[in-house]
């Protein structure tokens, strides 16, 4: 989509730090970390927020969940990580495509409301 950020870095205009890259998926670490590992798991597809899913993302998002521990301990999650989706104003979701962001790498992470 154009003007998406997120869609740029899947493209390679935008340079990103990759973690993982499949088909339908990509991953690469947060530009401004809240923790010692913090990176956003995305689909390909441009979707705008977890409030745009529909039936036929069922296996896209699903994929996308089997990854994300895989992911995490990979990045030096041995012991727990959090994710978190925001989603919509009130949400605070500030880039609209899609993304999980996986945070982790400290000895406990601050509670977040
Ligand atoms: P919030 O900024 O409130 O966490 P989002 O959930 O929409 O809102 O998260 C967007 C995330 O994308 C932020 O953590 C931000 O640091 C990150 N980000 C923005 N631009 C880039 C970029 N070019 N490369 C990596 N991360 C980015």
């Amino acid at each position: 989509m154009e003007n998406c950020i997120f869609c740029k870095i899947v493209q390679g205009e935008i340079p990103s730090d990759k973690v993982y890259e499949d088909a339908d998926v990509f991953a690469f670490h947060d530009i401004h970390p809240a923790a010692p590992v913090h990176f956003m798991l995305i689909p390909k597809l441009h979707i705008n927020s977890l409030a745009g899913v529909e039936d036929k993302h069922r296996d896209l998002l699903g994929d996308m969940m089997v990854l994300i521990p895989r992911l995490a301990k990979e990045q030096g999650c041995t012991d727990g990580f959090r994710t978190v989706i925001n989603t919509g104003r009130v949400g605070g979701q500030e880039v609209y495509h899609l993304h999980i962001h996986v945070i982790g790498g400290r000895d406990r992470l601050p509670v977040m409301i």
